[in-house]
């Protein structure tokens, strides 16, 4: 018997074939929630899946660019269609700058980072909000990042990226409060996922990222404990947290 109110619950998770994305899927479906994974990575996403209906849970999967409108659409129809509805949309899915400064920062670098940190998740927000308004209830939940905070813990694209995402939730927040829609982020601090080997082996190399991994209380976190706070802001439990971004880091954000 879980407490969380998710029982049943239709829940959307973008970015589930690893890392975050994939430790929320199972601890969304462990609450009893039918999920909807969402991933570029059809291999990835598929074991996610096979996991969770091992388990007994149900799972479905829509594999694509989520920066796509197509993809999207299918994302949305297809959850919709299959569970009656969408409850809980997790914009998890996100990728990571080569941590340039803007000086150094290219078109295709620039625009590949703000379309999928930040522009598919508004074309996702924007696909899901009739479901949950014709429902009168939905909670929208954001992966942002301790970059999306403050300046020195990314490059140019992801740390602009990051900062509109909290903009969204809080925009969210204040335009649909009174219409059943929470949105709230959980602001990531290091966390051992593909990302931080990607980041490691991008243009500054595991030095900045050691530099910034150092800089925090001790250890990366995992992603189980980030999935647990996006669980918790999706709960009843949370039922009059709107507009919030928690940070998850150990205090990083507090020095
Ligand atoms: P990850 O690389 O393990 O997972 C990201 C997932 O998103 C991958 O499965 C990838 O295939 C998928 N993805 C990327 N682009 C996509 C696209 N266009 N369409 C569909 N799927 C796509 O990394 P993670 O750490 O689990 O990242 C999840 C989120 O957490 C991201 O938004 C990231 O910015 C954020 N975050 C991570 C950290 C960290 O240290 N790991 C810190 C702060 C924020």
């Amino acid at each position: 018997m879980t407490t969380t109110g998710l029982a049943g619950r239709s829940v959307v998770v973008t970015g589930a074939a690893s890392g975050i994305g994939r430790a929320a899927a199972l601890q969304f479906a462990h609450e009893g929630a039918k999920v909807a994974l969402a991933d570029l990575d059809a291999a990835g996403a598929g074991h996610t899946a096979q996991e969770i209906q091992q388990a007994g849970g149900e799972a479905l999967t829509v594999v694509g660019d989520l920066s796509d409108q197509q993809v999207v659409d299918a994302l949305v129809e297809q959850t919709v269609t299959r569970y009656g509805g969408l409850d809980v949309l997790v914009n998890n899915a996100g990728i990571m700058d080569r941590m340039s400064a803007l000086g150094e920062t290219d078109d295709t670098e620039w625009e590949r980072v703000l379309r999928v940190n930040l522009t598919a998740p508004f074309l996702l927000t924007r696909a899901a909000l009739p479901h949950m308004l014709a429902a009168g209830r939905g909670s929208v939940l954001f992966t942002a990042s301790e970059a999306g905070l403050r300046g020195g813990a990314a490059g140019a694209a992801y740390t602009a990226s990051k900062h509109g995402v909290v903009g969204l939730v809080k925009n969210l927040a204040v335009m649909y409060r009174g219409q059943g829609i929470r949105a709230n982020a959980i602001a990531p601090g290091p966390t051992a996922t593909g990302i931080q080997v990607d980041a490691a082996a991008g243009a500054h190399g595991p030095a900045l990222v050691g530099k910034l991994i150092g800089a925090t209380i001790g250890r990366l976190g995992t992603a189980e404990e980030q999935a647990a706070a996006l669980v918790h802001l999706a709960s009843d439990a949370a039922s009059f947290v709107n507009g919030a971004v928690l940070p998850v880091d150990d205090g990083w954000s507090a020095v």
